[in-house]
């Protein structure tokens, strides 16, 4: 649930007895599509803001926490990651990040709902850079049925970078979807997921982990980061393995990585594994 006043936009947490708001200048744009709501606001002091049925997406300020998290540490964990698919995603950050690897040889973004990357284009366009990338391909579908048309072993890394666990994103929570990702994925492939709020959304998260781990998975680990526009500032990310293999992080790749990254590095990839005490209770098998 959302509320405009004159110069704030607020999203409610009506469950959680909580709300966040930002200061805004002006609405950019308004859009109902077939699947959602977008929303684009300039801000006061997070540049653009998108906003999908109500509920903060993407700012231009701080995006980089979570694009940078749903992507390297899925990416220096993989021994060899050549073929990645991004589910959802449509706003292009997840995907640049995703570019920013060289052994990477193709990456596809499949979102449902074209708007949302053509706005992304116009009101975001540092989030797009990479589009043009040889490497990547833009296609616009269900992400589930996709997956399960993939060819069997096809894949090394799937990133699900979606909405909230309803309307067209609620079948990219389930375990059948996870088992079609695992057909997908090559031995020793990697999942990830974004895995909301671990204070607000504790049930989310325990059940993916019990959803994941029965459809087959390996090495299920939750990371945690900062994502000050999200309910409750706090976030996750959900990764899983195909396969006994189990490697670490390529700790010498990181250090000689040969592109920016504002948030993360090698430390901060160790210290997101590391779960509060709640966490490790609900999450341990
Ligand atoms: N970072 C955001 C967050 O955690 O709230 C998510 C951003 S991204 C804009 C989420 C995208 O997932 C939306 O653009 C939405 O259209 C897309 N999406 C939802 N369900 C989908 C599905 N079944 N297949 C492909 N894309 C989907």
């Amino acid at each position: 649930m959302s509320r405009l006043d004159t110069h704030w936009f607020t999203e409610i947490h009506e469950g959680a007895g909580s709300a966040f708001s930002l200061r805004i200048r002006k609405k950019l744009v308004e859009e109902q599509t077939p699947y959602q709501r977008i929303e684009v606001f300039e801000t006061t002091d997070f540049g653009n803001f998108m906003v999908i049925d109500g509920c903060t997406m993407v700012s231009a300020r701080e995006n980089f926490i979570y694009h940078e998290m749903m992507t390297h540490p899925v990416l220096y964990t993989h021994a060899a990651p050549k073929n990645v698919i991004v589910i959802g995603g449509g706003d292009c950050g997840t995907l640049r990040e995703v570019l920013r690897h060289s052994e990477v040889a193709s990456a596809v973004q499949v979102e449902i709902d074209e708007r949302v990357t053509r706005l992304a284009e116009q009101y975001f366009p540092e989030l797009c850079e990479l589009n043009e990338d040889p490497r990547a391909t833009l296609i616009f579908g269900d992400g589930i049925q996709w997956i399960k048309d993939a060819a069997p072993q096809s894949l090394d890394v799937v990133i699900i970078d979606s909405t909230d666990p309803i309307g067209p994103a609620e079948g990219l929570f389930s375990r059948s979807f996870y088992e079609d990702c695992r057909c997908a994925l090559r031995p020793g492939g990697m999942i990830v997921q974004q895995s909301e709020s671990p204070l607000l959304h504790l049930h989310i998260l325990r059940d993916m982990h019990t959803s994941m781990r029965s459809a087959g998975y390996n090495d299920v680990k939750t990371l945690q980061f900062p994502q000050m526009i999200y309910p409750s500032g706090w976030w996750s990310a959900t990764i899983a393995r195909k396969g006994e293999e189990i490697a670490g992080l390529r700790e010498a790749d990181v250090a000689a990585k040969p592109f920016e990254t504002k948030y993360y590095n090698a430390d901060i990839h160790r210290a997101a594994f590391a779960l509060p005490t709640f966490l490790q209770q609900a999450l341990a098998q």
